[in-house]
């Protein structure tokens, strides 16, 4: 079989947009200011809540950076956010 993790979600072509603020959980509207805290917006501070479904995400810090699981979405880490 030929599956990967893209399965549940409809109209796969906007599967990477957030639809809410990682670090406030709060819904992303157009022409809504979206602020990001600056310890955020360099890296530094791991999101809390899932882009996808804004549910607050397991956050896990750790010496080489970070990791956060959303329960349906799965698990985001720094590395992954950094240059592949
Ligand atoms: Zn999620």
């Amino acid at each position: 079989m030929d599956t990967d993790e893209v399965g549940g979600f409809a109209g796969g072509d906007t599967a990477a947009v957030a639809l809410y603020n990682p670090f406030t959980g709060k819904l992303i509207e157009t022409g809504v200011d979206n602020p990001v805290p600056a310890a955020a917006a360099l890296g530094l501070e791991p999101p809390r809540f899932c882009e996808q479904c804004g549910r607050r995400m397991v956050v896990q810090v750790s010496p080489d950076g970070w990791w956060a699981k959303c329960s349906r979405h799965g698990v985001l880490d720094s590395t992954s956010l950094e240059h592949r």
